[in-house]
């Protein structure tokens, strides 16, 4: 086989199969059982914007949604592009791990009671240079009953996003953990999903329900959404559990499945506490490597500029 052909079958197995093929043998196995890519740097932007939205769901509490949002975020920041993070939790943990006051201060809420307010009004810049956010409160739990009776309630975020889209690169949405109308919303204003989840048993059942919402958001609301893809998080590698969960979840959904994996680790709660991105927090961890890696293979397979 020529040098060409083998790349080009290695780029096909890349997108299309779960499992690694024999001309990438040289490449070494990751977690997923593919080949495990490195992901060039990405080249630095000359202009921001406009923001590819995406929204970090699973209806699942506990699965890694926010802690990804951040450390993704982070980790795309580091990469020169410009992101905004918007807290969709009434829980506000992503205000929280990020250091950001949510009290008496304008937030996702007052945004989406009100469309036609600035939503630059509830902007704060973040520690972490490129990086702003958008808090949450638990103000945000009424905002359901607040919403039903509203037209067009399924695209108010939608709305409130589009003031700002043109100043960054990408919009990360941390949404809560139910089906409901927020995280409706977060999927009709979004260009794709990103699906974190554990590495555990039960996880696969939630997934898919959570797959039937997208389709049906797809159908009805946003017929452009994507699925950027599935992320296996809080990894444990020495377990038998962890390493048949992932198989099993890359045999139901192949190619979805991210190459990189978050591996479980007790640096992510204690830079949670430390209101830091683990990048800030512990550079050199190989959490951080990881998602600073995550951040890689998204630019590499287009969902993020
Ligand atoms: P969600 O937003 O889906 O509810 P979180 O990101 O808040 O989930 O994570 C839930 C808890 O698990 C948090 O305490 C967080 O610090 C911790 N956690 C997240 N990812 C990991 C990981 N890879 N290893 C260990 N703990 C993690
Ligand atoms: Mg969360």
């Amino acid at each position: 086989m020529t040098d060409t052909q083998g790349k080009k079958q290695a780029t096909a197995s890349k997108a299309k199969t779960a499992r690694a093929s024999k001309s990438e043998a040289e490449v070494p196995l990751g977690p997923t059982g593919r080949p495990y890519h490195g992901f060039p740097t990405p080249t630095p932007l000359d202009s921001h914007g406009p923001a590819r939205i995406i929204a970090m769901c699973n209806q699942k509490g506990g699965v890694g949604k926010t802690t990804t949002t951040i450390n993704l975020a982070a980790s795309l920041a580091k990469y020169g592009r410009k992101v905004l993070v918007v807290d969709f939790d009434p829980q506000g943990a992503l205000s929280a791990g990020l250091g950001i006051p949510n009290h008496d201060v304008t937030t996702i809420y007052d945004l989406l009671l009100d469309t036609k307010r600035d939503a630059h009004e509830a902007i704060v810049a973040s520690t972490v240079e490129g990086l702003d956010v958008i808090p949450a409160n638990i103000d945000l739990s009424a905002a359901e009953v607040h919403l039903v009776n509203e037209v067009a309630r399924e695209t108010i975020l939608s709305r409130v996003l589009r003031q700002v889209s043109n100043e960054y690169d990408v919009i990360l949405v941390d949404c809560q953990p139910s089906l409901g109308l927020l995280t409706v919303n977060a999927l009709t204003a979004a260009h794709g999903v990103l699906i974190p989840m554990e590495c555990e048993f039960f996880a696969l059942r939630g997934v898919a329900l959570l797959i039937e919402t997208i389709e049906k958001v797809r159908d009805r609301l946003n017929p452009t959404l994507q699925l950027d893809g599935l992320l296996a998080t809080m990894y444990d590698g020495r377990t038998l559990h962890s390493r048949e969960v992932l198989e099993r979840v890359v045999d139901a959904f192949g190619g979805d499945v991210l190459e990189t994996v978050i591996g479980r680790t007790v640096k992510f709660p204690d830079a949670s506490v430390a209101g830091e991105a683990i990048i800030q927090f512990a550079p050199e961890h190989a959490a951080a490597q990881a998602y600073l890696r995550l951040a890689r293979e998204l630019v590499s397979r287009g969902a993020v500029a």
